[in-house]
């Protein structure tokens, strides 16, 4: 019997030795169909169901193949291919890939052991994607550390370059967690910005006054222009950087030195960012997974 025109057989997974023939889109496969009940429920209800079952016909025949209708041949391919071969590296799926696959595990319920390899694919490359979208694929599809990675990358992007279509991929929750985290850095890069930390000078200052004076005005046209520029705000490592090459005026060399390493490398706003923004997130995961450790 041959396939009904426009129908082709896929030229990797159509094995005569299959025990049954599915149709996705235009492409015929022909499957052990146990590779696919201990995988997912879906089809596991498919086969087990006996009398609703697949009649005794239906995939035994290409003009008469089990139809899954809802799947596109590039993402049922994927979960094929990961059955029958080994898995490919992180690196060699595309986002789009990672997408399609994370979706189709989804419709089919797919086992947590594929769910988590994806995962793992994800969060070794989690750049490829936008922080919103990583931050949907936690929701949809109720997995905590994607969630977790998007919130934490989100928070670095302005609010400004925050645009809708990124909003519409959030939870009102996981939003209203992010204009919090942004409101109290804000608040508090512009407290850093505006206060020079107190100047402690090394024992051979000559000049205390001066040497004062330089450093907050240094401070002032460094580190609060660098972190308040309205067009391109710096992070607080970037900005402290470019604060460190500028020409320090009367501020001794010592004194600069010492500055550095005991005041300002020792106290450093961005270490307690990180740690607010850490509460946030974590109080975020238990809040939209309450049944995660
Ligand atoms: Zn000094």
């Amino acid at each position: 019997m041959t396939a009904p025109p426009g129908v082709v057989r896929h030229p990797k997974y159509y094995f005569e030795n299959g025990s049954y023939i599915f149709l996705v889109e235009n492409t015929l496969y022909k499957l052990q169909h146990t590779i696919l009940t201990t995988e997912s429920v879906v089809f596991a209800q498919l086969f087990e169901i006996g009398s609703i079952g697949p009649p005794k016909t239906e995939g035994k025949s290409d003009e008469n193949p089990i139809l899954l209708e809802r799947y596109t041949v590039q993402s049922f391919d994927l979960l094929i291919e990961f059955k029958y071969s080994c898995p490919r590296q992180a690196a060699d799926y595309s986002s789009e890939d990672l997408k399609r696959f994370l979706e189709l595990i989804c419709m089919l319920q797919c086992s947590n052991a594929i769910r988590d390899y994806i995962t793992t694919c994800i969060l070794q490359r989690p750049f490829i994607f936008h922080p919103s979208e990583l931050i949907y694929f936690g929701t949809e599809y109720d997995i905590p550390p994607l969630l977790a990675c998007g919130f934490t990358r989100l928070c670095e992007i302005p609010l400004i370059k925050i645009k809708k279509r990124h909003c519409l991929l959030m939870t009102s929750e996981v939003f209203a967690a992010y204009i919090q985290v942004k409101t109290r850095l804000d608040k508090h890069r512009r407290m850093v910005a505006g206060e020079p930390p107190e100047m402690q000078h090394s024992n051979d200052c000559q000049d205390l006054v001066a040497c004062s004076e330089d450093w907050r005005a240094v401070w002032w046209n460094g580190m609060g222009r660098l972190l308040l520029d309205a067009r391109n705000p710096h992070s607080y490592d970037d900005a402290l950087e470019r604060f460190k090459s500028l020409r320090f005026g009367r501020v001794t060399e010592a004194c600069k030195l010492y500055m550095f390493d005991n005041v300002i490398d020792t106290d450093l706003p961005a270490y307690h960012s990180c740690i607010f923004v850490t509460r946030i997130k974590n109080d975020l995961v238990q809040k939209l997974f309450p049944h995660t450790e």
